[in-house]
């Protein structure tokens, strides 16, 4: 790689191919940086993000290393590990986080194998120890425990789901792009066709408001009734994994083994609550349950619950609500 600057061992480095996440984890970073002493990178990679990289500066990077060809304007597993591994084998970041994406995950798998480093993935905590050692929490055991891990090999990296913490205020830094030229590896795959997912599946981890189904919804159609609610609330559907992985009325779900949502707002409708699924959305600020059974276990971690039938529930809201936000 061309271009580049003196090493500057010791710090902290972000890259999310997602460039809101990137920014989420920008202001972990800046604190995990300034506990070491250390300076805090992000990268950036893609086609005509000159003004992405100038405005990362802004939220707390002393430094971002730019990789900007119109080769790279489409998101390409070997090339971006090509990249990270050559900027990480020369400058030796104490530290990589890489947001938890459906690319990041395995490309931070993949890069700590060549590099031959540890992994961490889908930490919601993380911290300096006393031995100046990253220390990530992670929910296991099914959202029944959390798992503390301390990394023993360098660079320590993890991955880092949305909303784990908060986007960083605007700041008045003045950090440096540096503009790197990338030697860019034949892709060894073929995109033949791309098809935008729906709508309301598109990054539901960022949604405020979240209404979500779960088998107490009978008919496909019938989401129909969770779309209406959404819309007033200006918000995006969820559904458990059943739905999505048995039925097959949706393409993702939320819980463990699918999306960690951070609402303000969840609305789950017509669903009982168990571990897997709760694990995915405890951290919601407001949890609404509507559920006829009064002993779903739902109600133990709901703010507010409603037992009732979801499709008498569920129009009535809809209807109160447009009044009240009228
Ligand atoms: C390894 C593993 C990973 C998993 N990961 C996930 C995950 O990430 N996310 C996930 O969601 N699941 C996951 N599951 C599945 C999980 O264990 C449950 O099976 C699933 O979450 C239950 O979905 P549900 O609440 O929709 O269905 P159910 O448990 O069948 O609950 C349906 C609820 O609807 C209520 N109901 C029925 N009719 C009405 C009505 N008319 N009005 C109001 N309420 C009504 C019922 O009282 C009941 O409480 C996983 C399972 C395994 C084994």
């Amino acid at each position: 790689m061309e271009g580049e600057c003196v090493s500057e061992g010791k710090s902290v480095w972000v890259f999310s191919d997602v460039y809101d996440l990137a920014l989420e984890m920008l202001g972990k970073g800046r604190e995990l940086a300034d506990r070491l002493q250390s300076g805090l990178a992000a990268i950036i990679i893609g086609n005509n993000i000159q003004d992405k990289a100038n405005e990362i500066t802004k939220y707390g990077a002393d430094t971002v290393y730019l990789i900007d060809s119109p080769a790279l304007r489409d998101f390409q597993a070997d090339a971006y590990l090509s990249i990270l591994y050559d900027l990480t084998t020369n400058h030796q970041p104490e530290i990589l986080l890489i947001g938890s994406t459906k690319n990041g995950k395995p490309l931070a798998a993949r890069l700590a194998t060549r590099l031959g480093t540890g992994c961490v993935p889908d930490c919601t905590r993380l911290n300096i120890d006393e031995d100046r050692r990253l220390v990530g929490e992670r929910i296991t055991y099914g959202g029944n425990a959390t798992a503390k891990v301390a990394f023993k090999s360098k660079p320590q990296i993890a991955t880092v789901p949305f909303r784990a913490f908060e986007k960083p205020k605007l700041q008045n830094r003045n950090g440096q792009v540096e503009k790197l030229e990338a030697k860019i590896e034949e892709p060894r795959i073929e995109v033949i066709e791309r098809k935008p997912l729906e709508a309301s599946n598109v990054r539901i981890e960022e949604a405020d408001v979240i209404v979500s189904c779960g088998r107490g919804l009978e008919k496909k159609e019938d989401k129909a009734l969770l779309d209406e609610l959404s819309t007033v609330l200006c918000g995006q559907v969820g559904c458990t994994r059943p739905l999505a992985e048995d039925r097959k009325w949706f393409t993702e779900w939320v819980g463990l083994s699918g999306h960690k949502v951070k609402p303000k707002l969840y609305v789950a409708c017509g669903i009982s609550g168990v571990i897997q699924h709760v694990a995915g959305i405890r951290d919601s600020k407001v949890i609404v349950a509507i559920n006829k059974d009064p002993e779903a276990p739902i109600f133990e971690m709901a703010d507010y619950g409603v037992v009732g039938n979801l499709y008498e529930i569920l129009p009535a809201l809809k209807e109160a609500l447009k009044k009240q936000l009228q």
